[in-house]
């Protein structure tokens, strides 16, 4: 043994990438529109409304995160910009083929969102580090076409500085060093810190706090009383300890779910209804108030397994279109598949929803996917308080609901290439 790479497995020093897929509705779009390449293309959110993704070009052009279409569209038709709708179809197929290529390639990955995920690297000698980066990032671009960049350190919320800085380079950067991670924490300016947001920064620059390095730097105690707990897992983190470990696809195992078995047999449907409808009420509440959101919703109904007659039991999932924990986008879902499984003439004698995939609120609107508009959650917020005030089921959702069923317009919208048959690309 021996040699310059015998350490002590004890002392063995964590390496975490984060992936981030660089500028990923954009470049899902592109990958069938090769003519786009080197255009301004820009994605809108739900109903056309605003910009959610943007490419470099249309970045240089000023276009803002969220920019409303409106104000952009005279500049977007004299600079031949590509506008799309958002296509979260295939969005969904892309993340879930190139989150599947990474797995097959370490050990250990958490997937954080819809275009990144974090891996760990710690296996790979620091020699290697950087080669088995670039094989990745040219694998993900030869099988699928994406531009991803990875940044590597010792904690989650280092490796998201260093991806920060692998985006300003040629898309791979290593930290790990304690004098360059004191370098570079130096020219991040505070507010880009993973997990600071405005109120904190607010706070920080008035307190003279205004780079990454500074807040590194900050006595711990002081920070936990101003920040809470959540501030000094940061610094911990960013003096290169870990606070945040992986959490291995914890969020897909958990769900929640609200059944009753009813105490007399139910057999008309519009109770039935009302009792599905009465229980996304409340599993949505509860998502709520563990601040997630979910993107899958199951209902499920049974009649009396020991009563005469034929026995019947049917489950259905639904799968929206984006992660959410707008109780009447549930509802509307939910009373569609009821419609698909109940069966008449049956007595019934137990229901069920429950949520799945579910991912916590902050991921979501970290990585702006999020589709709530605030209005929307401003309601759902207003609406839990007064029944925790006045009692379940104070206010409850049927004439809300009516303002749900309206089709969504998404004029610029791309073909579902790869999840539909009849829409696959075609070779020219
Ligand atoms: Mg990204």
């Amino acid at each position: 043994m021996g040699g310059r790479h015998s350490r002590h497995p004890l002392s063995l020093m964590r390496k975490i990438a984060l992936v981030d897929m660089n500028n990923f509705y954009v470049s899902c779009e592109r990958v069938f529109r090769p003519d786009l390449g080197n255009k301004p293309v820009v994605v809108l959110s739900n109903n056309d409304g605003c910009a959610i993704a943007r490419s470099n070009e249309a970045k240089t052009l000023g276009i803002k995160m969220g920019e409303p279409y409106f104000k952009f569209k005279e500049i977007a038709q004299k600079m031949d910009m590509a506008i799309f709708s958002s296509n979260y179809t295939l969005y969904q197929d892309f993340s879930h083929r190139i989150m599947a290529l990474l797995k097959s390639q370490v050990p250990l990955m958490e997937v954080y969102s819809i275009d990144e995920a974090f891996l760990d690297l710690t296996h790979v000698p620091e020699e290697e580090l950087f080669s088995f980066c670039q094989h990745l990032k040219d694998q993900v671009r030869q099988y699928l076409g994406i531009p991803i960049s990875i940044g590597v350190s010792l904690t989650k919320t280092l490796a998201k500085v260093a991806n920060h800085f692998a985006k300003k380079s040629e898309g791979v950067f290593i930290l790990l060093d304690e004098k360059e991670i004191h370098t570079f924490l130096s020219r991040l300016p505070v507010n880009e810190i993973w997990g600071i947001g405005r109120n904190h920064t607010k706070y920080l620059l008035t307190q003279g706090i205004d780079t990454a390095l500074k807040l590194k730097q900050a006595p711990p105690k002081w920070i936990r009383q101003k920040m809470s707990v959540v501030g000094e897992r940061i610094v911990t983190e960013l003096n290169g300890k870990i606070a945040y470990d992986f959490e291995e696809d914890l969020a897909s195992k958990k769900m929640i779910t609200v059944s009753r078995s009813f105490p007399k047999d139910v057999t008309s449907y519009e109770e039935l209804e009302w009792a599905i409808c009465s229980f996304i009420e409340r599993a949505t509440e509860k998502l709520r108030e563990e601040r997630m959101l979910a993107q899958k919703l199951g209902i499920f109904i049974k009649t009396n397994r020991f009563s005469e007659g034929t026995y019947y039991s049917n489950f259905q999932l639904i799968h929206l279109d984006v992660a959410s924990h707008y109780t009447p986008s549930f509802i509307t879902a939910g009373k569609k598949a009821l419609k698909d499984i109940y069966k008449p003439h049956l007595a019934y004698k137990k229901a069920g929803v429950c949520l799945l995939s579910l991912r916590s609120q902050e991921e979501f609107q970290a990585s702006f996917l999020s589709q709530i508009s605030s209005k929307k959650e401003q309601l759902m917020l207003t609406l839990d308080k007064l029944n925790q005030r006045y009692g379940k089921r104070t206010v409850s959702y049927g004439a809300v609901n009516q303002a749900t069923t309206s089709i969504t317009h998404r004029q610029f919208l791309s073909p579902h290439y790869t999840t539909s048959w009849n829409e696959l690309p075609k070779v020219k």
